[in-house]
């Protein structure tokens, strides 16, 4: 997996894993098909929940974030407010181009499914191919107003526009 490859190379001793609840799946979605009739709710459990108890205790954390992305993150900052707790941005003002210089220059390897078309990697069920000249993450919830899978807030306001990974 990719994963382990980077825990490996990078040489990293406390990468957490945190999983959907048993219960929110069980009463919300026991058929595991929530994605095709609601996915502000199937995004829900699965990773607003899950990360809300990731972050307990902490009070920074950092995304990878970048303008470049798409509309919604074009005016991103470099450290936000969000729930009370600091998010900063370190990548804002990375170029996609920058992303790869420093992925060469430091020999990091780059996500397997990057190179079939996949700028922006999601659950399966929600991320499609991207065409030259789209956004990059016009790949997620594609034919949806849903662009964001709810952990970041959009840029301006608080409404879910949807608010990602
Ligand atoms: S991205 Fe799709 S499958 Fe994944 S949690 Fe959100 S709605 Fe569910």
């Amino acid at each position: 997996l990719y994963r382990d490859q980077l825990i490996e190379q990078l040489g990293l001793t406390d990468v957490r894993t945190f999983k959907p609840a048993r219960e929110d799946l069980a009463e919300t979605d026991p058929a595991g098909m929530l994605w095709m009739s609601d996915t502000d709710a199937c995004c829900h459990i699965r990773k607003v929940v899950p990360l809300a108890r990731a972050l307990t205790g902490f009070e920074a954390w950092i995304s990878g974030r970048k303008r470049f992305q798409s509309k919604t993150r074009s005016a991103l900052d470099a450290f936000e407010i969000d729930e009370g707790r600091v998010k900063v941005n370190p990548l804002a003002d990375w170029t996609a181009a920058d992303i790869l210089d420093y992925a060469k220059t430091h020999e990091l390897p780059t996500h397997p499914l990057v190179a079939q078309g996949y700028p922006s990697i999601g659950c399966m069920p929600c991320t499609s191919k991207v065409a030259p000249g789209e956004d990059p993450r016009a790949g997620r919830w594609r034919g949806q107003d849903k662009t964001e899978c709810g952990i970041h807030w959009p840029i301006h306001g608080k409404e879910i526009d949807g608010s990602g990974i």
